[in-house]
């Protein structure tokens, strides 16, 4: 993206924005991990200053200045033990959500924010934060997904690999509508994701953010508008990022 050269001045803020990375040594499918460098480059690249923190297992959580959290997917157990990790320490995450605090939650992760996740016989409680439960099918959803949302212009491209099938409550809305038939939260009523104030969940992986810079960019506005700050975010070179979506977005709708 941006040459060095094209920096723009700094971004007066009174403390960087501050990122934090849940759980990196538990939820990290699919390279979910690239959805922080594509946040802090899109901010250094502007002038924002912006610093990750990760939280690892065991770890204490401060969300107290948290400008934005990620919580990537992972397997069933590494979702498990995520799940048991977070049930005690519920109060904060949710408190953060209520307050307005922006949020990627990617598949497992995702799924973790609803009432509960159905393993066959097995249910496992949810953080009961959104609206939602999920139940696992016998089939995975798999393959690559474009979506039409109203966070961006450009469709937001990914790959989804999940068993579960989620429902979102009557009063949640999905973060986009499936381009492709079969694919996105269950397979069936079109929805993905759920776009909930400043959370966004979805199912798609690839990571989502490299190549789909304009839900990068809607996280970090919507992270510095509630910070109080008013900056129009400055136009980047997108044009590898372009190419990148481009060729996933063919992917996903050659049907
Ligand atoms: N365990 C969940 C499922 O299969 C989530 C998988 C993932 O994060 N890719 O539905």
């Amino acid at each position: 993206a941006a040459a060095e050269s094209a920096r723009p001045a700094p971004v007066a803020l009174d403390r960087p924005l501050r990122v934090v990375h849940l759980y990196p040594d538990a939820l990290n499918l699919y390279g979910d991990g690239g959805n922080i460098a594509s946040l802090s480059k899109r901010c250094a690249w502007r002038g924002i200053p912006c610093q990750v923190n990760q939280v690892l297992m065991g770890q204490e959580l401060d969300l107290a200045d948290a400008d934005v959290v990620l919580l990537g997917g992972g397997a069933d157990r590494d979702q498990l033990a995520v799940c048991h990790e977070l049930q005690g320490q519920r109060e904060k995450l949710a408190a953060y959500v209520a307050d307005g605090g922006v949020l990627l939650a990617i598949c497992g992760g995702y799924q973790l924010l609803g009432h509960s996740y159905m393993m066959g016989e097995k249910q496992v409680e949810g953080l009961h934060i959104l609206d939602l439960e999920t139940v696992a099918g016998e089939t995975r959803l798999i393959g690559n997904v474009a979506i039409e949302s109203p966070v961006c212009d450009a469709p937001v491209v990914g790959f989804e690999n999940h068993a579960g099938r989620t429902l979102l409550g009557a009063s949640e809305k999905p973060l986009g509508r499936a381009l492709v038939a079969g694919t996105g939260n269950n397979g069936e009523d079109g929805g993905e994701g759920v776009l909930h104030d400043g959370v966004v969940g979805t199912y798609l992986h690839g990571p989502i953010l490299p190549k789909n810079p304009g839900v990068t960019d809607w996280l970090i506005a919507r992270a510095l508008e509630r910070r109080g700050v008013d900056v129009t975010l400055a136009p980047l070179d997108d044009a590898l990022e372009t190419a990148a979506h481009d060729v996933a977005l063919r992917i996903a709708t050659r049907g």
